[in-house]
Formats: C-alpha cells, sequence, structure tokens
C-alpha cells in the first residue's frame, strides 16, 4: 500500500493547529482544499507501509521543518477563507461565480 507521509503528517498538523488556522468554515471541503493546497507544495514522501510513518514523524521533531509545514497550512488556510468553494461562501462570491 502506497502511501504519502507528508499527507499524514499535513493531515496531524492540520487537526492540531485548526483553531489557530483562523478559517471561517471548518466543513470537510474547506479542509480538503487546505490539505489540497498544501500538499502541492511540498514534495511528496512515499512509504509503502503505515508503520514506517514514525521514521518520517522522528524527521518532523526537526522544529524548523515542523514550522515550515504550519506555514504552508497558515497561508493555505487563509486562500480558502478567502476563496471558499462551499456553501459558507460569502454572497459577493457566489455572484462572481
Ligand atoms: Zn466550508
Amino acid at each position: 500500500m502506497l502511501l504519502n507521509a507528508k499527507e499524514i503528517l499535513l493531515k496531524e498538523i492540520l487537526y492540531q493547529y485548526l483553531n489557530q488556522l483562523n478559517m471561517i468554515c471548518h466543513c470537510e471541503k474547506c479542509i480538503e482544499d487546505v490539505l489540497a493546497i498544501s500538499l502541492n507544495q511540498v514534495k511528496p514522501q512515499y512509504i509503502t507501509d503505515i508503520d514506517k510513518i514514525s521514521y518520517s514523524k522522528s524527521e518532523m521533531v526537526d522544529k524548523q521543518k515542523n514550522t515550515a509545514m504550519l506555514v504552508i497550512l497558515i497561508e493555505a488556510a487563509s486562500t480558502v477563507t478567502t476563496f471558499p468553494r462551499c456553501e459558507k461562501r460569502l454572497p459577493m462570491n457566489k455572484e462572481n461565480s
């Protein structure tokens, strides 16, 4: 089974800091959008076994890398909040689509 370790790690960090990302909407679609935008900006790191995630995690203990991931998430969250694609979007955005 092929897994992207970055996806798992980013998801974990996202839920850990969800309340600090200042998102107007926490629905599944918006969360997925944040993840998609973030994941497109990081190099994927594929693993063949979920057990191997611990290797990637020990790498993430490196605070600098962890912070870099968080910065990417914060930027993605602000993009999604500005242009939400779910029903929570503002009426003015609705007219434009
Ligand atoms: Zn939403």
